[in-house]
């Protein structure tokens, strides 16, 4: 085994259910695009459904016709753009799509978007006509870091779809559904904390959250480093003193990246520190002393949080969980219910 990635879809049921909790009344929508941020859409989507969720997001078309196959009647809507030749799949299908440039296809459920200050996809004026027309929606830029601003973008939503109050009304995303209670309107579209992940880079627990996901592997080999021995492309790491260290079958090629040089695995529960260069297919560990290969290590799990590598990476959860490679040549991946 190079390693092993579990997900816990019990976890994953427990924050849809501490989300619909926080959400007092309004739908929670499942976000399960990129498949589901990297935890695998077909195990998570039923799993989300049967725990409360009442619908499923999806970044592309082809994404939300992979999960219609198995799930006959959840509704399904499709939140980024799709072309012309998409739209007869996605009528067969019975999805919803989103429309973001005014132009508003037929014949299917559609979510006209409203571009409140995200800057993105959206018109900035709301064209809403049409009888297939079933919601109105904005996505906010800025509900995890300055709530100041998403609560002027949701003055400027609610302003603008006041006569469209009888159409579904959704604006929230994770950390809104979380911490800006009037953004919750009448459900929301959330992703990152489905898989227990803070979208504050926090720790989940402040949130009544549980990660889904955990990934092991196992020292391969340890061996000792003389002084001025080094390891790993590069010489990055030279050692300055006598250093066991022990080589992890895991690197980028898993989604373990480059710049997770300097962040802490734990090898049989102790912190350990990554040094030298992460190599497509292995990583070096500074241990403690002379351990024997096979000893386990946990990269996340145990108290150890992807937040805290996100921290060393310089980037978010989103990135590193995406990146996350569970394909059968490079992890085996178990799903625990
Ligand atoms: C990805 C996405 C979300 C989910 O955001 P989280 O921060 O993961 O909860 C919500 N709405 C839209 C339009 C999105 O693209």
């Amino acid at each position: 085994m190079r390693s092993e990635i579990r997900i816990d879809l019990a976890a994953l049921a427990r924050n849809v259910r501490t989300l619909v909790r926080a959400l007092d009344g309004a739908e929670l929508w499942a976000v399960v695009k990129a498949d589901a941020y990297g935890h695998g859409a077909r195990d998570c989507a039923p799993a989300v459904l049967d725990a409360g969720a009442g619908a499923l997001c999806v970044a592309t078309v082809p994404e939300a016709l992979a999960l219609r196959d198995g799930l006959r009647d959840a509704r399904i809507l499709v939140l980024g753009p799709s072309s012309e030749d998409e739209l007869a799949n996605a009528r067969e299908a019975r999805l919803e799509l989103v429309a973001a440039d005014g132009r508003i296809p037929e014949d299917l459920p559609v979510h006209v978007k409203l571009d409140t200050g995200m800057g993105r996809w959206g018109t900035s004026e709301l064209v809403a006509s049409g009888r297939n027309v079933v919601g109105v929606m904005t996505h906010l830029a800025t509900a995890d870091s300055d709530p100041g601003f998403a609560r002027e973008q949701l003055r400027r939503f609610l302003e603008a779809t006041e006569p469209l109050s009888h159409l579904t009304r959704h604006a929230a995303n994770s950390a809104a559904a979380l911490r800006l209670p009037e953004a919750r309107l009448d459900a929301a579209r959330c992703g990152i904390a489905l898989y227990g992940l803070s979208p504050f880079g926090t720790d989940p627990a402040d949130d009544g959250l549980e990660p889904v996901l955990s990934w092991k592997s196992e020292l391969t080999l340890v061996k000792l480093l003389r002084t001025g021995d080094s390891t790993g492309y590069g010489r990055r790491f030279v050692a300055d003193r006598d250093t066991w260290i022990g080589i992890v079958p895991v690197g980028y090629g898993d989604g373990f990246r480059r710049d997770l040089t300097g962040t802490t695995l734990l090898v049989d529960g102790e912190p350990c520190q990554v040094v030298g260069t992460v190599s497509m297919d292995a990583v070096a560990l500074e241990l403690p002393g002379e351990l024997r290969t096979g000893t386990p290590v946990t990269i996340v799990g145990r108290g150890l949080l992807l937040e805290q590598h996100a921290r060393v990476a310089g980037t978010i959860t989103y990135e590193l969980a995406c990146g996350i490679d569970s394909s059968p040549g490079r992890a085996r991946r178990v799903v625990t219910s």
